[in-house]
């Protein structure tokens, strides 16, 4: 029983949610925490939903981030299937889907992100699909059989990965993307042409520079996807993967500060002392590029899930780290270090066509800000030490496989 009246609630019973729950009492907190998720089931992963879950090799069991009995054992609170509707600053409360209140010390919002939508004629038919939750994991993955015909509209991560794992199942795919290459807006075109190539060689057909004029059906479901030229691509279902958006309504109609995301500091802090936010629908300092950003990955859910608990609790701060990201596609791991802000070169290591190299991008002054890391997990966890310690290093150096990591590290 607890003994200290102070409670904790937390919108949102996502990876972030989830994390910060299971680290305040890592950090000793004494009190109630109320861990509220609209969805029906507890805190899971959502990376394997585009790659393993959906090709049936991962079990339920698996995609749960912790078992069901550490939230009891834990005297962690979760409500399932409850929405956190509304936020009252004044009174520190939440209202609820289910019509209670709750009083709170501290809030954490972890509401991420969902799908983006797009307006398009057919978009409400049956068989157009997004991926964002595991039930729509579920509605795509009954789609998949040998002979379905997919069409992905847009070719960024999960688009590319829901592909591969669509071509393992033995589905036909196309890929639909606007710009003049896939994963245009988060990878430099050495890497694009790389998968754009992986894909092709593996039977997907990619198009791009294509506009989608709209969805078209028979009898309420999709039947091919009418592109601006013309031209209609056949499907039995569509997944439509444009990148997701920071769901921060509560927070903004609270009154605190958003920006495409809930503003907050390295304590994952907002503008209200009571108020922490953490996870994708937060808009957070990027300190290595004295910027602020949102970060839509795991290890930024953990890492804020930790600020947020650390604060809470009064333990010191975690030292920031260099933002990660992964993704898998057949059988090619890439592994993305930092980000490539304000840079002028990309460095190649090892050989791009033997499908194991590393791009590093540097500044004018040879600063490493990123490492795009494809089958080659030494460059990338070298990379990340290289670019925590802001160190320069030259293109020869770089190219040069007789110099090890470790010597380029340190
Ligand atoms: C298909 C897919 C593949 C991915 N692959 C990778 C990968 O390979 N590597 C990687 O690093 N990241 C990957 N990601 C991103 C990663 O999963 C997210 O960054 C991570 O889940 C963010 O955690 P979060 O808790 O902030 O948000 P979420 O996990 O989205 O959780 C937020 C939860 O809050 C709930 N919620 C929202 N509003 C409310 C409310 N008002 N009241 C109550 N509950 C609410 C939502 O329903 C949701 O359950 C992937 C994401 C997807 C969808």
């Amino acid at each position: 029983m607890n003994q200290d009246s102070r409670h904790i609630v937390i919108a949102g019973a996502g990876h972030a949610g989830g994390s910060a729950a299971a680290m305040l009492r890592q950090f000793g907190w004494p009190g109630a925490i109320t861990l509220i998720g609209e969805e029906p089931i507890p805190p899971y992963q959502r990376p394997p939903l585009s790659k393993a879950w959906l090709k049936g090799e991962a079990t339920a069991e698996s995609l749960a981030l912790r078992p069901a009995a550490f939230y009891p054992d834990a005297t962690i609170d979760l409500r399932l299937a409850t929405r956190v509707t509304a936020i009252d600053r004044a009174a520190k409360a939440v209202t609820l889907s289910d019509g209670g209140t709750l009083r709170y010390d501290y809030l954490i919002l972890a509401s991420g992100a969902r799908a983006r939508r797009l307006v398009l004629p057919g978009a409400g038919l049956d068989g157009v699909l997004e991926l964002r939750s595991a039930a729509d994991a579920d509605r795509l993955k009954a789609a998949l059989r040998p002979g379905a015909r997919l069409a992905v509209i847009g070719g960024g991560y999960i688009g590319l990965e829901a592909a591969a794992s669509a071509r393992a199942l033995g589905a036909e795919v196309t890929i639909i993307e606007r710009e003049n290459r896939v994963l245009a807006r988060v990878a430099c075109s050495i890497l694009s042409d790389f998968f754009q190539g992986f894909h092709r060689a593996r039977g997907v057909t990619i198009e791009v520079d294509a506009q989608v004029a709209a969805l078209e059906g028979s009898g309420g479901r999709v039947a091919g996807v009418r592109l601006g030229d013309g031209r209609l691509i056949a499907c039995d279902v569509a997944l439509i993967g444009v990148g997701a958006v920071a769901n921060d309504e509560l927070a903004r109609d609270a009154g605190l500060t958003c920006l495409n995301g809930i503003v907050v500091d390295l304590a994952a802090r907002t503008d209200d002392p009571a108020i922490f936010a953490i996870g994708d629908c937060t808009s957070r300092p990027l300190p290595l590029y004295e910027r602020i950003g949102r970060l839509e990955s795991v290890p930024n859910a953990l890492e804020q899930a930790k600020q947020a608990a650390a604060m809470i609790c009064g333990k010191p701060p975690p030292t920031p780290e260099v933002p990660w990201f992964w993704s898998d596609q057949y059988d090619l791991r890439l592994q993305i270090a930092g980000m490539p802000f304000d840079t002028t070169e990309i460095v190649v290591r090892g050989d791009v066509a033997s499908g194991k190299f590393a791009l590093f991008h540097l500044t004018a002054d040879g600063t490493v800000q990123a490492v795009e890391a494809v089958n080659a997990a030494t460059e990338f966890m070298g990379g990340r030490r290289i670019i925590a310690r802001r160190k320069r290093l030259t293109r020869v150096r770089i190219e040069d496989m007789s110099v090890s990591m470790q010597e380029l590290a340190t």
